[in-house]
């Protein structure tokens, strides 16, 4: 994520929409006009991801971004911007830590997401194993 400071990085999460476990993290360019500040993910890895879906491959469970100058959490331009139909917001924060957010159309925060737990796939492969 070190690669695109100053600019915010983004890409997509892929997985299972039921689970919402994640399988695969899909990096994309940052295209916004303003990437010191915005984030748009490159509309062409976003018709890929969506074509891939629809034959059978993973879903887009939701995306992740970074705020290089600010704390892990959605800000209101990220709830404008926000689907609120329980897609998965991943933000690295300036610190590097990462916390997650579901868009709803009714969250605690800007009244569009609320906190999820990350589990990592660390933790549930150690679990798969015992
Ligand atoms: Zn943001």
């Amino acid at each position: 994520m070190e690669v695109a400071a100053p600019r915010e990085c983004c890409g997509l999460m892929l997985g299972d929409r039921a689970t919402m476990l994640v399988d695969a993290i899909l990096p994309a360019t940052n295209v916004a006009p303003d990437p010191l500040h915005r984030f748009e993910i490159d509309p062409a890895a976003l018709l890929g991801a969506y074509k891939a879906a629809r034959a059978g491959g993973p879903q887009i469970i939701g995306h992740y971004h970074s705020h290089p100058q600010g704390e892990a959490m959605p800000s209101t331009i990220d709830a404008a911007m926000a689907q609120g139909d329980g897609e998965i917001w991943l933000i690295v924060g300036k610190d590097g830590a990462m916390r997650a957010w579901q868009g709803s159309q009714s969250g605690a925060l800007h009244g569009r997401f609320s906190e999820v737990e990350i589990e990592s796939s660390l933790a549930r492969a150690g679990v798969d194993r015992h």
